[in-house]
């Protein structure tokens, strides 16, 4: 209920309605609506300065969460850092040292980028450092991985290489052990069975019946099996490569030909008693660069602890030999 104002007019000696113009009241009604806006907006202008909308928190939420996350990668890094150096420490001492290379220098698996700077981009934010810091790590590691993985292709050749030479180096007893009647004599110096003048024997001898197996002690090519040799009789050579020649005489009969290729284990030959050769027997020398050497440490391969005791000692008593 508006209130009704009254005025006394003077010329009509009477009351009149106090009639406010319609154009003023709207002129006051927008001032009002407009100086309400503007300190409003004033209001929420100052307010905002102070107080965080939702969306606000929620942001800084997430970017504290973020923080967070990239210090816990950061030690996830480090600790695959610990992990990767551990392996690059057995890679050095133990791989490399094995196969005889040189250990990898630390400066050249942690080497990182030299030039320009990789990082300009990421420069410039309330982050930055530990952004940077991030990125650095995660490269060298990068970098220590691809470092690591070529070593680790060297030594896988290098490995494959020294198979190699472990299956070419004669190993075994060219003889099965259940064959032997006895090993006769061994590498040194014997009496001769024909002279008996003492001189030196330069292999190993094993007496067995005629025709027992005799079987290749390394992987490689045969480079003689004739007679041509005096006193040797039938006998087969195999050149294992690395400097390495084994020989086998006395033979019955032959199993292999000139240039054919054998694993260890093959069958080569028969024992025999052709030469010169008092019984049948197997006369065996290894060569190696060359000259000849004491086959009683090439057994490796196929003889028991015992076993190899057994023969050590039957090689070291100085008998007569069978030649
Ligand atoms: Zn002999």
């Amino acid at each position: 209920m508006s209130k009704v104002k009254y005025y006394y007019d003077s010329e009509t000696l009477s009351y009149r309605k106090i009639e406010r113009k319609k154009r003023r009241t709207f002129t006051y009604i927008s001032i009002f609506i407009l100086a309400s806006a503007l300190f409003g907006f004033l209001f929420v202008f100052i307010a905002s300065q102070y107080i965080e909308s939702p969306r606000e928190k929620a942001l800084k939420r997430e970017l504290a969460n973020m923080q967070l996350q990239f210090e816990l990668l950061n030690k996830k890094m480090n600790e695959a850092e610990t992990v990767l150096e551990n392996i690059a420490q057995r890679d050095n001492t133990l791989y490399r040292m094995y196969f005889e290379t040189n250990p990898i220098p630390d400066e050249q698996r942690k080497a990182g980028f030299g030039g320009v700077n990789r990082y300009k981009s990421l420069e410039g934010f309330d982050n930055s450092k530990l952004i940077i810091e991030s990125h650095k790590k995660l490269d060298i590691l990068q970098k220590q991985i691809v470092v690591q993985s070529k070593s680790l292709d060297e030594i896988a050749k290098l490995a494959e290489e020294k198979e190699k030479l472990l299956a070419a180096i004669p190993a075994i007893q060219p003889v099965r052990n259940e064959d032997l009647t006895r090993m006769a004599s061994g590498y040194g110096y014997r009496s001769d069975p024909f002279t008996k003048v003492r001189k030196m024997h330069w292999g190993m001898d094993f007496t067995a019946p005629r025709g027992t197996p005799i079987y290749a002690t390394g992987d490689g090519i045969v480079t003689r099996a004739d007679s041509n040799s005096s006193g040797y009789g039938r006998h087969i050579r195999i050149d294992h490569g690395y400097g390495y020649v084994s020989l086998y005489a006395h033979l019955y009969k032959y199993n292999v030909r000139k240039n054919q290729r054998v694993k260890r284990g093959d069958l080569i030959g028969f024992v025999g008693n052709s030469g010169r050769s008092e019984a049948p027997h197997l006369h065996y020398e290894i060569f190696k660069d060359g000259n000849r050497i004491n086959p009683i440490n090439f057994y490796y391969g196929n003889l028991s602890a015992e076993e190899f005791n057994d023969l050590l000692e039957k090689a070291s008593i100085e008998n007569q030999s069978l030649d």
